[in-house]
Order: C-alpha cells, then sequence, then structure tokens
C-alpha cells in the first residue's frame, strides 16, 4: 500500500524532490503514484504532516 497525501497539503513540493523514485507528482494536493515504494522519506520531510502510510 502506496504511502497517500491528504487535503493539508499546501503544495510546497519538498516532497517531490525527497523522493527518489520519482513517485510524487505535482498538484492540488499532490498525488503519490505506485511507484511508490514506501520508504517513509516524504513523510519525513512534510512541513504539513500531510503524508500518511
Ligand atoms: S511536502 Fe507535504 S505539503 Fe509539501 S507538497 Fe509534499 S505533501 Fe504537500
Ligand atoms: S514513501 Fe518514499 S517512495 Fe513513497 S512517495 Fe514517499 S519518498 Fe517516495
Amino acid at each position: 500500500m502506496a504511502h497517500t497525501i491528504n487535503s493539508s497539503c499546501t503544495s510546497c513540493g519538498q516532497c517531490v524532490d525527497a523522493c527518489y523514485v520519482n513517485a510524487i507528482v505535482a498538484g492540488n494536493p499532490y498525488k503519490i503514484t505506485d511507484d511508490c515504494v514506501d520508504c517513509g522519506v516524504c513523510a519525513d520531510v512534510c512541513p504539513a504532516g500531510a503524508i500518511e502510510g
């Protein structure tokens, strides 16, 4: 089960830079694709606490 981004996302883009498999796409909110390997790095960098999983 991939990580997910909830409505608290402020579209800051920091998670995209953190994801080494390029599994996050820009939007409002941003979205995580099936390429996610559940490493958890994006959740650690998200200043809004918007990433779950
Ligand atoms: S780091 Fe958090 S707030 Fe910023 S774009 Fe990613 S999910 Fe949204
Ligand atoms: S959990 Fe890891 S692989 Fe999945 S979107 Fe976040 S940084 Fe990318």
